[in-house]
């Protein structure tokens, strides 16, 4: 390693590793791991030297008027780096008696060094955390980087939280509404771009506080917003543990441009969270229960009838429960018929026609009590939906967007992959938020970015290929 100082002093050579090789195997072509590991370990430890005491050196004596600096001890820094672990020494300086009568002091390293490990491996460890398990990423990273032993399970988990707490600092305080300006300002503005669609669902987390093995969840929302042109972005939070679910989503729609004559389309189950966070963020929003759910019900609902049509085996002698069971399926196809028109009159009461249906059925097969309460169940959710239920078919013909099915596989790909995969793992509400935040900033290609503008001596991944080009 050539060492070329900026002031004219010679050069310094130091050898930093010797790699020998003889009968060539194809093994041996090239480094090994190992070799590379040993390499960049020992490199590292050189690089860092020279530059610790160059950057030491500007402060041995005072800027103003040359004297020699008296030093106050040192202490040590343990400063761990990709490429292994530094034990730095960090000298105290008195300031100099031209700048300051009292016995001030100060350590420049140490100001220089506020988190003891490079922003480049907390980048590494957040990114790998945030898709693949605490266990998994410290197996993956000490396999490929000359850090064993160096990083462990706490260390990780520890190391992003701070990264997720960090993020979280910046999210803008949470606001009643996020309309800005009046009716008179958005006309002003330039054509809007496409509408966007958002869809929020929820998915369920193992609580690390449950009491039995069926008790112990707790909700947590993912959503997606997608540009009719182009990108999607994800968002994800603890429900009624994040204090800022609003402002969250605003950002979400704020980082893709959005205007405030730009249209906005809510689709969700219409569970009170969702609904609440939904509004009062464009004027241009529309907010409707989205297909999927609807027809996830009354699908559940006509297994429930065919079970029961199994059960029962109606034949010719007992022609009326035939014909009640023969009402159920058509009544039920009809609810979903009037439902994709967005005749929410009719489907109730030919959701109240099931319930007389079942009351009719004299037998009494195993499910029924629970298809009665499904079917109570889903007349209070349409009733209490009706204003957000849309005339599905025409929004179909218009190629419009009526359901949030792409929402269910974010749950999965934001929640499940990391979360619920792994029957083992339990979580905080805590814990379990700030994996989130991180996590939809790897999903979103936005965790390198977030790091550039912290450290702008980080290169964004951009950079970096061009810069393989050049
Ligand atoms: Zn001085």
């Amino acid at each position: 390693m050539v060492v070329e100082a900026g002031d004219g002093t010679p050069e310094k050579i130091e050898e930093i590793a010797r790699l020998e090789r003889s009968q060539l195997r194809p093994e041996e072509l090239g480094m090994t791991l190992a070799e590379a590991k040993g390499l960049m370990h020992d490199m590292q430890q050189t690089m860092v030297t020279k530059q610790i005491e160059e950057y030491v050196a500007q402060f041995e004596t005072c800027p103003h008027c040359s004297t020699q600096r008296t030093r106050k001890g040192q202490h040590p820094i343990i400063y761990r780096t990709l490429f292994g672990k530094l034990n730095l020494i960090s000298p105290r300086f008195y300031d100099c008696s031209c700048q300051n009568q009292g016995r001030h002091s100060s350590s420049p390293l140490a100001q220089l060094l506020t988190t003891h490990c490079a922003p480049e491996l907390q980048y590494l460890e957040t990114k790998f955390a945030s898709l693949v398990s605490y266990g998994l990423s410290v197996k993956l990273l000490t396999e490929v980087l000359p850090i064993a032993d160096e990083i462990n399970y706490t260390s990780l988990h520890r190391q992003l939280h701070r990264i997720a707490e960090r993020i979280e600092g910046e999210l803008g305080e949470e606001q009643f509404q996020f309309i800005e300006g009046c009716p008179n300002d958005w006309a002003k503005q330039p054509p809007p771009g496409p509408p966007l669609t958002v869809g929020l669902d929820g998915g369920y987390v193992h609580a690390s506080d449950q009491k039995s093995r069926t008790e112990g969840w707790f909700e947590v929302i993912a959503g997606k917003s997608v540009q009719t042109e182009g990108g999607a972005k994800v968002f994800a939070f603890v429900n009624k543990y994040d204090t800022k679910p609003k402002r969250r989503l605003y950002e979400v729609l704020r980082s893709q441009s959005l205007q405030m004559n730009q249209q906005v389309v809510f689709l969700s189950d219409g569970g009170d969270t969702v609904r609440d966070m939904q509004t009062y963020l464009s004027p241009e929003s529309e907010h409707l229960l989205d297909w999927f759910h609807i027809t996830m019900r009354l699908t559940v609902m006509g297994q429930m009838v065919k079970g029961i049509t199994a059960e029962l085996k109606p034949d010719t002698k007992c022609p009326e429960t035939a014909t009640v069971l023969a009402d159920m399926e058509k009544h039920l196809e009809s609810v979903k018929w009037n439902l994709w028109h967005g005749n929410v009159l009719h489907a109730l009461q030919r959701i109240d026609d099931l319930d007389d249906d079942l009351e009719m059925l004299e037998e009494n097969p195993a499910n029924k009590k629970k298809l009665l309460k499904a079917v109570k169940e889903f007349r209070s959710y349409i009733e209490g939906n009706q204003v957000f239920i849309p005339n599905f078919g025409d929004r179909y013909r218009h190629g419009d967007t009526i359901t949030t099915a792409f929402v269910e596989s974010t749950v999965n790909y934001v929640v499940s992959k990391r979360f619920v995969k792994n029957q083992q793992m339990r979580w905080t509400k805590r814990g379990a938020h700030l994996l989130l935040q991180t996590r939809v900033q790897v999903l979103n290609d936005d965790l390198r970015g977030t790091f550039c503008r912290w450290f702008p001596g980080m290169k964004s991944e951009e950079q970096t290929a061009l810069k393989d080009v050049a």
